[in-house]
């Protein structure tokens, strides 16, 4: 499943390609994604893009008649053409630009959506957002006071995009890790010194990944082709019966909440 700096680098690729362009027109193999995709989406028809734009794990693209949310679910992704051709299996859907680029949307799982918003939906849509975690928004003051109102796990907490948007699986093993909490602490038991530890490690943490392209995992791929190339700098995420790159003991996996999490004993308390 994409996290943020997979999805940072995807719209930041498609913002290059979209942006103040004119989408021509759509063209729809298979609207069965997790919502049909709306007719606002199938009847675009010579419409500006103004911005481009990530919240979260939504890729937003500001169109002067209204906004399309797309969301890549677990398996969602783009492709350029440069030239028409034939759907495949699980292409979904082209948006047609006026540069001659055809951007491709495929999806085999079909778990990511796109939406139609007008603005106020949109921002009461997004509001029920928590801060970006590369935003001043999100601090140790802030993490510190929240976390004192929640009885739940702080891998849990953190995975919770009402608190703190777009932290998945991956990035909270990481961040755990090099933060040196274990996962399954209680929210409300994490000092403050933690916090401040907490908030940096995920700072830095998801600064290197975009920087590498992110994490290239199963079925995803990134626009370019290029798998990400962070997976070389995980430290405990996916490295079941692996020795710890720190203290050489055992990591232990667990199951939480039916995610997988991986923590080393030694080196997280
Ligand atoms: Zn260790």
């Amino acid at each position: 499943m994409p996290e943020l700096p997979e999805v940072e680098n995807i719209v930041s690729y498609i913002r290059n390609i979209l942006l103040n362009r004119i989408i021509l027109y759509t063209v729809i193999k298979n609207d069965n994604l997790r919502w049909r995709v709306p007719f606002e989406i199938k009847q675009l028809f010579n419409v500006r893009v103004f911005n481009v734009y990530r919240r979260g794990k939504y890729i937003i693209l500001k169109l002067y008649s209204g906004y399309i949310i797309i969301h890549l679910g677990m398996t969602g992704s783009f492709r350029l053409l440069f030239n028409k051709s034939n759907f495949g299996k699980h292409d979904c859907l082209d948006l047609i630009i006026d540069s001659g680029i055809i951007i491709r949307y495929s999806d085999c799982r079909k778990f990511g959506f796109w939406l139609w918003f007008n603005k106020e939906d949109k921002d009461f849509f997004l509001n029920k957002l928590g801060p970006e975690p590369l935003s001043k928004n999100f601090n140790c003051n802030y993490l510190y006071n929240l976390t004192r109102l929640k009885k739940l796990s702080i891998k849990s907490f953190l995975m919770n995009s009402r608190f703190v948007v777009g932290i998945g699986n991956i990035y909270a093993n990481e961040s755990l890790f090099k933060s040196g909490i274990m996962p399954t602490r209680l929210s409300m038991d994490i000092n403050f010194d933690e916090c401040v530890t907490l908030v940096n490690s995920i700072k830095k943490i998801l600064l290197i990944a975009i920087k590498y392209n992110g994490t290239t995992i199963k079925n995803f791929k990134q626009i370019d082709g290029k798998p990400g190339e962070f997976a070389k700098y995980l430290k405990v995420y996916g490295r079941r019966n692996k020795l710890c790159k720190k203290c050489n003991n055992l990591l232990i996996y667990i199951r939480q909440n039916q995610r997988s999490s991986f923590f080393c004993k030694f080196c997280q308390n």
